[in-house]
């Protein structure tokens, strides 16, 4: 078979998914959150296998340190610091043009994530943090829906099935997340592309194995590519689980996890969430004009140069300020231009 027919020919010829498996993968939703190395990966694999419907979440912007892993960008998304949401986008609707695509080019929060959410039937964890992971965690389990976590970092990674219906939750083996000051990231320890590839190849192929009613994994399964180690790690449920068990929801609810002023992972960039309500982007730039340089306004955001800082103010209200590591800096940047 040939010619855009036989575009899933490959995946049907699979006794695993079949006819049946490609309609089930057709009329799934699935969310993938944070668009950095593990979700480009997850995004570009679903996006191919055939997913009714994608939505897209990423806070950030594309820059020249992506490029080592993160495969849905190219040079001139680097060169441009395009919102990974949007190149992503781009590049997804050149791939498979059958997949409808829902952006977001957010902070996933309490607040935003009950819209961005609605009827997703699987999430697939591309964060780069431990809030973002204990939130998806809790809205999982409180909506019964599949979630496969994902972590990679250096040359290893981690990948576990969440489904509330029948197992543990993330909490239930982790109840709470670790020291985010203590955890490597992939700025502090590097990361490694082919383990990227294939954490976010297995954490898809979850994903696909769910969709269509295969078995998902059990537990937590741990890969380093580089000392050849692979070990499974057992999950149960824990009765006591505060999330599962107790159905307490403190990170859905905004009791733990509140955005707060944050060095981004890849480094060289703090992100500062909205201190009120969104800013009217045009009548903001009318204000800038002739105060900052390099100013110019996109759909997702403004952005202008300010003290040396590449400053990029989101239509939620966020901004981004490249080219420090000082919060403090970048506060009084945002001081001095936006107002505080
Ligand atoms: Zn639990």
């Amino acid at each position: 078979m040939t010619g855009p027919s036989s575009r899933y020919d490959r995946q049907i010829r699979l006794a695993e998914i079949g006819e049946s498996g490609q309609q089930a993968l057709r009329k799934a939703k699935v969310a993938v959150v944070g668009l950095g190395a593990l979700g480009s990966v997850a995004a570009d694999l679903l996006a191919r296998a055939g997913i009714g419907e994608l939505v897209l979440i990423d806070r950030d912007v594309v820059d020249w340190s992506n490029l080592q892993r993160q495969m849905l960008y190219v040079e001139k998304d680097a060169a441009n610091a395009v919102s990974k949401a949007d190149a992503a986008l781009q590049r997804l609707r050149q791939i498979n043009s059958e997949v409808r695509c829902h952006l977001h080019a957010v902070d996933l929060s309490h607040q935003n994530l009950i819209s961005i959410m609605q009827g997703v039937d699987l999430i697939v964890d591309g964060t780069d943090n431990f809030a973002t992971r204990y939130l998806l965690n809790d809205y999982a389990v409180k909506h019964q829906l599949p979630y496969v976590y994902a972590g990679v970092v250096s040359t290893y990674g981690m990948v576990a099935s969440i489904q509330p219906q029948s197992g543990p939750c993330l909490r239930c083996t982790y109840p709470e997340p670790p020291d985010a000051s203590q955890a490597p990231t992939c700025s502090s320890a590097g990361v490694l592309g082919p383990a990227v590839a294939v954490i976010a190849g297995m954490a898809s192929a979850e994903a696909i194995k769910i969709l269509v009613g295969g078995e998902a994994l059990h537990g937590f399964q741990y890969f380093d590519l580089w000392r050849n180690q692979f070990h499974a790690m057992k999950a149960t449920r824990d009765e006591n689980c505060c999330c599962c068990g107790k159905r307490e929801f403190d990170w859905l609810l905004g009791k733990q996890g509140s955005p707060e002023t944050q060095i981004m992972c890849g480094g060289n960039t703090v992100q500062i969430p909205a201190q009120k309500s969104p800013p009217d982007l045009v009548q903001l730039e009318e204000k800038l004009t002739g105060t900052v340089t390099a100013l110019s306004r996109s759909t997702q955001f403004l952005r202008f140069t300010h003290r040396n800082l590449d400053v990029l103010i989101f239509a939620d209200g966020r901004a981004l300020l490249r080219g420090t590591e000082d919060p403090a800096l970048a506060r009084t940047v945002l001081a001095e231009t936006v107002g505080s």
